[in-house]
């Protein structure tokens, strides 16, 4: 994928996320890593609806800001993702409502925060690591990130929202549409006799179809 392309898509799954209710406001942002190193993310301040493949941030490969409009405030959890998994590409961050809303809850296990409700959520997001609160612009739980990371493709910030990645833009925005459809599946289901699939059955999902990558 060439940058003008990877401009591209970043300014497509931008639209389509916010036009689907995926992120309001200016909430939410979206990174690639680019094949000749370095990033390019959504700036700040700016609705995923509006972003302009013109007007990308770029960042150096240590994250450092090259050219384009300033970026996210929220850069630091894109690169405490990239730096556990190498091998991905991009990297999206939502405060999408149900995946939010599993964030605040205080009963479920910390590395382990989205039932396994489905196998799909197993093939496309796998287990799911909860990070402790932390206010806007504290950057102290990048360390935390990146230990989980190395594990875990997707990370819930509690009171706040996932970070996905993935290896293109495609598979990590598809892994945040399953983890949002999940979280929703599980506020549906509160206070009925439900079953997540058990470790029996997810481990046959994981032998057929291969675990999260
Ligand atoms: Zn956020």
């Amino acid at each position: 994928m060439t940058e003008q392309e990877a401009r591209e898509a970043l300014v497509d799954y931008g639209r389509s996320l916010f036009q689907r209710g995926y992120s309001c406001g200016t909430s939410g942002n979206l990174s690639v890593r680019l094949p000749a190193g370095g990033f390019l993310m959504s700036p700040t301040n700016v609705s995923l609806g509006r972003l302009t493949a013109d007007a990308l941030s770029r960042l150096d490969a240590d994250g450092r800001h090259l050219d384009g409009a300033a970026p996210t405030k929220e850069a630091w959890l894109h690169l405490a993702m990239y730096a556990a998994r190498p091998n991905d590409r991009a990297v999206v961050h939502l405060h999408s409502t149900y995946a939010a809303a599993l964030s605040c809850r205080t009963d479920l296990p910390a590395d382990d925060a989205l039932p396994a409700l489905t196998p799909y959520v197993i093939m496309r997001v796998g287990r799911v690591a909860l990070v402790p609160y932390s206010r806007p612009g504290d950057t102290t739980p990048a360390a935390t990130i990146r230990q989980l990371a190395a594990a875990h493709r997707a990370v819930l910030l509690a009171n706040h929202g996932p970070v996905v990645a993935g290896r293109d833009l495609e598979t990590a925005v598809s892994a945040a549409e399953e983890l949002e459809e999940t979280a929703r599946l599980f506020f549906v289901l509160e206070g009925r006799p439900s079953r997540p699939l058990d470790r029996e059955q997810i481990e046959d999902v994981q032998r057929v179809f291969g675990a999260a990558p």
